[in-house]
């Protein structure tokens, strides 16, 4: 059996820099991933530009039953360290809205980084390996049997990530292990993710897909403002997104189409000019979506007719348009899982384990979710970094 200091379940971004970190800490580090690739959704993330880090990261940007447990992680390790890492490779990168840092040349150069910080380090990754079983004894820590042989480890580190996009390999396997330890698992349900509807209103934006607009949308006490997209099954887009990690079931979202007017002033304006009403819609969105508005929502007469109480519902309809979403487009189609590992049973200083002595989770494995902007993988790089000083 072969032993090492530290076996890291997950080739991700948190396994492998966790794996670098502890690895130059002289620590003999093994990472075990089922997957026939390392880091696959790095290599798809930011539309295959990998949206790394974020200027501007605060506890704020992350949804967890416990706001304080990210705190620690984040201030130890700052998106300007990450930065640092990525300059140091010489990588190119860009701004873009909102502090969002891109590569300009491809995600892949970030999972290049990692595998050659991993090297550097001397830490083993171990890629097609398929985990059996795994036990912890007394005085030796875990033993670890695989298709490829079985390993001792003094710390297990479970960095295997979340449930979402399960054709990249994303499996409920760091769920399972802290069950099997007696660690409490919040529900998981898919974040970062479209939002669908059904009958009527799915063959509505059916007719639209493709439409791109700025909207600002309200749901659950949130309000988010970037660009919406229409797709075949409903809508998409950034502030879509970002909505579907608050939206529950049931419940609506409201769209503010106009944002940047003051919808009744310009109702009451087009009245005493007596302007017409699809042409103003058509200027401020697109002549194809105010037809499709105007023939689902018409003003029952002329402008020139409605008394100030109708327009007034109709400046409404615009800026609180009442949506009921059927569903979410499923893990299928979102970039993260809500939910995981609980954050009060692990140490937010180490990522230990408080039942398991030795063992830690680190990444998207645990009820941490970032916010769209790169704010997922600040977590992954922050909580990595913060558990490699421990193992
Ligand atoms: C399409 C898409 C785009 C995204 N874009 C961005 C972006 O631009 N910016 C951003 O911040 N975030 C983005 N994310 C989210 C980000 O990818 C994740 O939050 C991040 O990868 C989580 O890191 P992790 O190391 O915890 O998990 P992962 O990176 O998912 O790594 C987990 C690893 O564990 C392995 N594993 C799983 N189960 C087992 C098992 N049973 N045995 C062995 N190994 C196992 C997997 O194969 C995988 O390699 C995106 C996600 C998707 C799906």
């Amino acid at each position: 059996m072969q032993q090492y200091d530290v076996v890291i379940i997950g080739a991700g971004a948190a396994g492998l820099m966790c794996a670098a970190q502890a690895g130059y800490r002289g620590r003999q580090v093994l990472v075990l991933d089922h997957a026939p690739k390392a880091a696959a959704k790095i290599r798809i993330s930011g539309g295959g530009k990998c949206n790394f880090t974020n200027l501007n990261v605060k506890p704020e940007h992350y949804i967890t039953q416990n706001p304080h447990f990210v705190k620690s992680a984040l201030a130890r390790y700052p998106s300007s360290q990450f930065i640092e890492l990525v300059e140091r490779h010489a990588i190119d990168y860009e701004e873009r809205s909102h502090g969002q840092l891109f590569t300009m040349q491809g995600a892949g150069q970030i999972i290049q980084m990692l595998r050659q910080e991993c090297d550097w380090a001397e830490a083993k990754i171990q890629l097609n390996t398929h985990i059996h079983k795994l036990e912890a004894q007394a005085d030796v820590g875990f033993i670890i049997q695989t298709s490829e042989g079985d390993y001792m480890a003094q710390s297990l580190v479970v960095a295997s990530g979340g449930l979402a996009y399960p054709k990249l390999k994303a499996s409920d396997f760091g769920h399972r292990i802290a069950q099997k330890f007696g660690l409490n698992v919040m529900p998981s349900r898919p974040g970062l993710v479209p939002l669908v509807f059904k009958s009527s209103w799915k063959d509505w934006f059916s007719e639209l897909s493709g439409l791109s607009m700025e909207v600002e949308i309200r749901s659950a006490g949130h309000i988010f403002r970037e660009a919406m997209l229409v797709t075949h099954h409903g809508i998409s887009g950034p502030v879509v997104l970002q909505t579907s990690n608050y939206w529950q079931p049931g419940q609506p979202i409201e769209i503010n189409l106009l944002p940047d007017k003051d919808v009744l002033a310009e109702l009451k304006q087009l009245k005493s000019q007596s302007q017409s009403l699809n042409k103003w819609l058509s200027q401020l969105t697109t002549k194809r979506f105010s037809q499709a508005w105007l023939a689902k929502y018409p003003l029952d007469k002329p402008l020139a007719e409605c008394t100030d109480k109708e327009l007034e519902d109709y400046a409404l309809s615009l800026s609180q348009w009442r949506l009921y979403p059927e569903d979410t487009a499923g893990y299928d189609k979102a970039e993260v899982s809500l939910g995981g590992v609980d954050t009060n049973e692990v140490s937010s200083k180490t990522f230990e384990s408080y039942k398991q002595p030795g063992l830690y989770f680190i990444g998207e494995v645990l009820d941490v979710t970032g916010h769209l902007g790169g704010y997922n993988f600040q977590w992954a790089w922050a909580s990595a970094v913060a558990c490699a000083q421990a193992v």
